[in-house]
């Protein structure tokens, strides 16, 4: 390893740390495993990710012991995603530019965080619709390495329908643009040599061979990050790879630059909230279910053991947002439409308190945006107030994003309620009605023993259940470690077998962020679980965040 350190000193511009404080930081990440690398390494452009790719690959050739290298934004992952042993490589210090900025696109280095893009592209009265609740504290390669979503998927989809080019470095240095293209440019690209043209012509064959298996095997929900995502590399007579790179976690190659599709921002004044209090689950799950055909921008839920904390916490966060007479909804939806066309939103607008009136026993209607976004506080500070509870017993995201299709929101809830009870854990539900995509986070506290048992007995429960409802364990949040062992269960083995395949296409020699997605098993992932889970490693800025969050 010093010999391989000092091979890269020589030959990358970029900094280099063993310090011992970094490698703690970068041990964690935003979720409940722990990984402790052994440098870290800060590239300055894409020719320095190509010349570190290139000089660990050659210390293999030579060789010595494999060392991994993986790739890391911000670290807001929930589930181990940016954490290894070997090599960790910072996108955010240095690359981190917003590159340029088009009519309906914008080019930009991963490590830009996902805010500043943003508020860069809405000074122009564009942006990009899928954006994750973390948006504040992430960075945009992250969210195109987790194919991240959020709370306008429901109408506008997750990030892989916003990317249109990929610049990639792949398993042996090689640069090159991965974008969809026509049977003459896959030829071309096929007659490549060395490992891009492997690439390309493995993975056209894998998926010409097995389009049957690949389209009747994934699960058939409207939100999902988990596997790789081969169901959509071919279609209409193109072939576009960089679709299987979106949501790969950094496990396939690295991404150095990305062309993003922006969209109009709506007119704030042209957008209508509906709020409605539910005193049953059945009640609020016929309303999601009849809401979502009216095709709203966002359908989401929350439960009253989540209004039950924040009123624990943050009391004055629920002023003026619960009903009149004080009591507490069972659940509450938040529908809101952004169609710019007046006549068209007030028509959804009236269909919607329709069904509202239904079922809910109370409800309003904010059409100023001030107003909106007071109510979008009871859903948006969730993982923000979550954080700051005091106490050992710690909210962890270890269920946090199941998927089910949105016609089973009902009975969804109902069975996890029913898991929570059996375990005796606290626990509250929040998240995406319209994709049934539901955020849990049972509270536990990981130094005692007990509790470790009980993770994975109630995890097994958990992810049982989602596969019997046709889910997926990966709505967004993509696999990382604990959903890449729960995987298998919800695209069986012959998808499996085809995941594996994939991987070593592209990374023969398993030098990029092993042990996530493929080749993952339940005693490596129990052996790396956190004694103590907090966000202390979480950076100063992201506390400082999520109290923006809860503040705003
Ligand atoms: C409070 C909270 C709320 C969240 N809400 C959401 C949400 O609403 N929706 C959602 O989808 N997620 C959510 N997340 C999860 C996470 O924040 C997002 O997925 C985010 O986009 C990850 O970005 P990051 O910069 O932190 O990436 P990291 O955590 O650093 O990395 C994520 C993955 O991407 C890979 N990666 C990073 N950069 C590159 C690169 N340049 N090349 C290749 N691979 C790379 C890493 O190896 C890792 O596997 C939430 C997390 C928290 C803590």
């Amino acid at each position: 390893m010093k010999q391989l350190l000092k091979n890269l000193t020589k030959s990358l511009e970029g900094e280099i740390s063993t310090d011992n404080k970094d490698l703690e930081y970068y041990s964690t990440d935003g979720g409940v495993f722990e990984l402790t690398p052994t440098a870290i390494v800060y590239p300055i452009d894409t020719n320095d990710v190509s010349k570190l790719v290139k000089t660990v690959d050659k210390f293999h050739q030579n060789g010595n012991d494999k060392i991994s290298l993986t790739a890391r934004g911000n670290g807001t992952d929930q589930g181990g995603g940016p954490i290894n042993t070997g090599i960790i490589v910072d996108f955010m210090k240095h690359m981190n530019q917003i590159l340029e900025i088009g009519d309906d696109y914008v080019v930009v280095q991963p490590g830009c965080m996902y805010g500043r893009l943003q508020d860069e592209l809405k000074s122009n009265g564009r942006y990009i619709p899928s954006y994750p609740a973390s948006i504040e504290v992430c960075t945009i390669g992250g969210a195109v390495a987790n194919n991240a979503a959020g709370e306008k998927t429901v109408k506008y989809g997750a990030t892989r329908k916003y990317v249109d080019a990929i610049q990639v470095v792949l398993a042996d240095g090689t640069v090159t643009w991965l974008h969809e293209m026509n049977d003459k440019q896959l030829e071309h690209r096929k007659s490549l040599p060395g490992l891009e043209g492997s690439i390309f012509k493995q993975l056209d064959k894998l998926i010409s061979e097995n389009y049957e298996t690949i389209h009747n095997n994934h699960p058939h929900v409207t939100k999902e990050s988990a596997g790789y995502a081969l169901w959509k590399v071919k279609k209409n007579g193109h072939f576009n790879a960089a679709e299987v790179i979106v949501g790969s976690q950094g496990t396939l190659c690295f991404v150095t630059a990305i062309r993003m599709r922006t969209i109009e921002l709506p007119d704030p004044n042209k957008v209508s909230l509906l709020v409605s209090y539910y005193d049953s689950i059945q009640k609020a799950g016929d309303a999601a279910k009849e809401i979502h055909e009216l095709d709203p921008s966002a359908l989401e839920v929350v439960d009253s053991n989540l209004i039950n904390l924040v009123n624990s916490q943050k009391p004055e966060l629920l002023k003026g947002l619960l009903p009149e007479d004080g009591h507490i909804p069972a659940i509450v939806l938040l529908a809101e439409f952004d169609n710019q066309n007046d006549s068209v939103r007030k028509q959804k607008e009236v269909e919607a308190k329709e069904i509202i009136h239904k079922y809910a026993y109370s409800s309003v209607v904010k059409h100023k945006p001030e107003q909106e976004m007071q109510m979008w506080k009871l859903r948006r500070s969730a993982a923000a107030v979550m954080w700051t509870i005091p106490g050992k017993k710690k909210a962890l995201p270890i269920i946090e994003d199941g998927t089910v299709p949105p016609h089973k929101l009902t009975e969804f809830i109902k069975r996890a309620y029913e898991i929570f009870e059996k375990y005796d854990l606290e626990i509250a539900i929040w998240g995406h009605a319209g994709d049934a995509d539901l955020h849990m986070q049972p509270f536990m506290d990981l130094s005692k023993a007990a509790d470790r048992r009980k993770l994975f007995a109630m995890t097994d429960d958990f992810y049982k259940m989602v596969h019997e409802l046709g889910g997926t364990a990966a709505g967004e949040h993509n696999d990382s470690l604990m959903r890449s062992a729960y995987r298998p269960l919800m695209f069986g083995p012959e998808m499996e077998k085809l995941f594996n395949q994939v991987k070593d296409i592209f990374d023969p020699e398993n030098m990029l962020n092993p042990h996530k997605k493929v080749g993952v098993d339940f005693n490596f992932i129990k052996k790396h679980l956190r004694h103590e889970y907090s966000i202390e490693s979480l950076a100063k800025l992201e506390r400082q965040k999520a109290q923006e969050t809860i503040d705003r």
